[in-house]
Formats: structure tokens, sequence, C-alpha cells
């Protein structure tokens, strides 16, 4: 099996082809503008010291500063980091935000740390890194297992380093130290404007049924926003215990319940397995919670029309392919779940001017963006004739390529 940066490097090739791409351009583009590695000791609340190893990547920054997500994770590794750097490149350029492609990672495993020692690691990793973040150049948001606690912490100390108050070089903040209202529902919320516009585009009757694979901060937060609207039922929801299934419509509750006793295996409803709820039938799938969870061994069964895409890489190659042929409609992940960096974006765009937008405001202008970038994607799929996934991947190259080529006057590289 691939690694996930031979995996992200693979998509690139196949998507250079498509728009006739020089190799040239694509050489460029595969590799990191930069890593950084680096090796910082904490002291942890024994007294012993135990260094730690981070990683920032810079994949590419034609179209903007570096942007992407630190993660806490005892398996990080470079080649997942430069993949996701990668990731980020397409993703701010699909919803046509001025940024590049960036991620942070820690090997570390969080769990097994108190508040005050990630407090420690949180701004060992920034004193090690600041020379290269910063608003113009490289800006940090949460990923995997890190907070807008953590988010804070880190922007206190680049201000430390710097002598000023410098919010703009971390975003997903809390709404006390500069944060932006709606961050913490943006992913979903951004992904129900998606959804619309593809619900609309294929046509279908509502109110649809929706399952939810994963009831964290997406998956959770996609049920809040589903429960407000008669067009949607979200019949099954699933978390790492299992999953509960009701024809009748699953309400809000069920979060509280997941919150008190760790599951929403404990709501009411027909208990299901991950797997049973893949398959169920039902309008709407949506993998909200890891990646590789739509395989070949799994995807033939699928029954939805079309899968709305979360969580990060939730559909395996092979799988996708499958579902091509099925004639299934997936809504790729670096379009369906950007509106958390588009959210990202409008904290920094007010951490920058220092005037704070309310509610509405956010929410209409993540509304302008995702749909924009959601017909963008659907036009490009038409004209090309190639799936949501291709489309979008060939728009973002197409952004990322014609801003390299304004910038470089060293390419004459489409053949
Ligand atoms: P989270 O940790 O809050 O929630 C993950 C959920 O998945 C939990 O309910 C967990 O129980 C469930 N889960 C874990 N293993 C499972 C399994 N084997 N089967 C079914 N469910 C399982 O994480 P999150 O922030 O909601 O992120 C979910 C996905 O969305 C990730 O792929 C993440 O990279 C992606 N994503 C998140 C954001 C964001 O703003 N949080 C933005 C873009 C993409």
């Amino acid at each position: 099996m691939k690694n996930p940066y031979e995996n992200a490097v693979e998509q690139l090739k196949n998507t250079a082809k498509k728009i006739d791409l020089d190799d040239k351009i694509v050489e460029i583009l595969k590799k990191p503008q930069r890593i950084i590695q680096v090796n910082f000791p904490v002291k942890m609340d024994s007294g012993e010291i135990k260094v730690f190893t981070g990683y920032r990547v810079q994949h590419n920054n034609a179209r903007g500063p570096y942007k992407g997500g630190i993660r806490y994770h005892p398996n990080v590794t470079l080649d997942e980091v430069k993949a996701l750097s990668m990731l980020m490149t397409w993703k701010c350029a699909v919803v046509n935000i001025p940024f590049g492609g960036a991620k942070g990672g820690i090997v570390v495993d969080p769990r097994k740390m108190s508040r005050n020692e990630l407090e420690k690691l949180s701004r060992a990793y920034i004193r090690s890194i600041s020379d290269f973040i910063g608003p113009d150049t490289d800006i940090l948001a949460p990923d995997v297992n890190t907070n807008s606690e953590m988010m804070a912490w880190m922007f206190d100390e680049y201000s430390k380093i710097k002598g000023m108050q410098i919010p703009a070089v971390v975003t997903g903040k809390p709404i006390e130290v500069f944060g932006s209202k709606i961050r913490t529902i943006a992913t979903s919320l951004g992904g129900k404007f998606v959804l619309e516009t593809v619900v609309d585009w294929l046509k279908l009757k509502k109110p649809l049924k929706v399952a939810i694979q994963g009831a964290g901060n997406v998956g959770g937060g996609l049920l809040k926003v589903l429960s407000k609207s008669q067009e949607y039922k979200v019949v099954a929801i699933g978390d790492s215990k299992g999953g509960i299934y009701s024809e009748d419509g699953i309400d809000e509750d069920v979060l509280k319940i997941k919150k008190e006793t760790g599951s929403v295996v404990n709501y009411r409803g027909e208990k299901i397995s991950n797997e049973e709820l893949l398959k169920l039938d039902v309008d709407v799938l949506v993998p909200a919670a890891l990646e590789n969870q739509i395989t070949k061994n799994n995807a033939d069964s699928i029954k939805a029309k079309v899968v709305l895409e979360l969580a990060n890489g939730p559909t395996t190659f092979e799988a996708d392919e499958i579902l091509k042929e099925k004639k299934v409609t997936v809504v790729p992940d670096i379009l369906a779940n950007a509106g958390g960096v588009t959210v990202s974006y409008f904290e920094w765009v007010q951490n920058r001017e220092g005037y704070y937008w309310n509610e509405k405001t956010v929410e209409e202008e993540l509304k302008k963006i995702m749909i924009s970038a959601a017909s963008d994607v659907i036009k490009t799929s038409e004209n090309k004739k190639i799936t949501l996934r291709e489309a979008a991947y060939v728009l973002a190259l197409e952004r990322v390529i014609s801003a390299l080529k304004k910038r470089l006057n060293i390419f004459s590289c489409r053949k």
C-alpha cells in the first residue's frame, strides 16, 4: 500500500494528465517548498525532560501565505504531514481563498499528558518554528487532537516572542481571544451549503434521508445543522462504538447522550454496526470520522445517491472507482469540508481589520463562498465530463498554476 504522500502525488499526476500539464510543473508541485523538523525538550510534571519531534511542512504559497492545521498524534509521520500540506493547497484553491497550503504535526500522545504539559509542548513548538511562521508567512489552526485553547497558547507565545499582539498568526482561537463566530460549526455548515448545491443540481426529491458516520465536531455539527431543516432527515449516526438507526429521524439530543455516556449507541433507536451504517438505504451518506472508511470491500454495497466527504480522505482510490461505476455522486473532501478553512480565513481577515463580524455576516459570507465553489466544481465536471473529485482537483490545480505563472516567468510549460 502506498503511503499518504505517494497517494497525494498520484492524485496530482492523474489530474495533471487531465489538463495536459507539463511534467516540469508536476515536479514543482509534488515537492513541498519547505520542510521544517524540530526537536525540542519539555520538562514534564514529574521533573523528567522529554524531547519531542515536530514538523511544519509548507507546500506551496503561490496563492498566498501558507495555511494549515497542526495535529498531535503518536503516529504523525513526515510523509503524512507532507500529504496533508498538499491537500491544503488544493482545498484553499477550490474555495478560492488567498492562501497556500501547509500542515504541522507533533509526534506525541496527548492523552498521556496533563494540561500543563500540553501548554508547555504547544509553546515550545511555537518557539522552535517562530522564524518560519507569521500572519503573512504561515498561519496555523487546530487539527486532530488540538483545540481552541491550544491555539490561544500558540498565539500568546508568538506574540511574546515578537513583542506585540499578533492574533492573525493562528486561527481557530477562542471567541474571547480574537476568534470568529461560527468557527466551531463552520465545517458542518459549509458542508450543508455544498450539499444543497449538489442536491439541486442532481434534482433530488426532498426530504432526503441522511446517515452520518462520526458524531464529533463535524458529524455532530452536521446533525445540529440539518435538524433545523425540514428538507433533511438524519436517520442514522455512528461513532467509534457503533451506530443507531431511526426511521423517524434522530434529533440533537443524541449528542447530549453521547456527552453523558460516551456514545450515541445509548440513545433510543435500533443499534447498528458501523459497517451497516455505511450500507443503509439513504439518499446521502456522510463519512465524518476517519480516513479509508469506504473501501473496495464495501463500496459496492453503498446505496446512497450522494456521498458527502466531510472527513479527510474517507474513500480509497479503488472505492472511488467503484462508486464512479455505480454512478454515486461523491462530493470530494477538498470541497465538502472546506468550510472550516474558509471561516479561518474570515478570522484572519477580522484579526487584521481589528473589526469583528456578527454571526449573520459570517454565515452569509460562508454561504457565498461555499455555493460559488460548489457551482465552479459542478460546471468544470459538466464541461470536462469528469467526476466532482476530478473537477475539484482540476480547478484547484489550474488556479495554483495560474498564480505560479503570474509570479514566476520561468514557464512556457503547457504543451
Ligand atoms: P472528532 O474527533 O471530533 O470526531 C470524530 C468522530 O468519529 C467521533 O465521534 C468518533 O467516535 C468517531 N469515530 C472514530 N472512529 C470511528 C469508527 N471506526 N467508526 C465510526 N466512527 C468513528 O473529529 P472531527 O473534528 O469531527 O473530524 C472528523 C473528520 O473531519 C476528520 O477526518 C477530520 O480530518 C475532518 N475535518 C475536520 C474539520 C474540523 O473543522 N474539525 C475540518 C475539515 C476536516
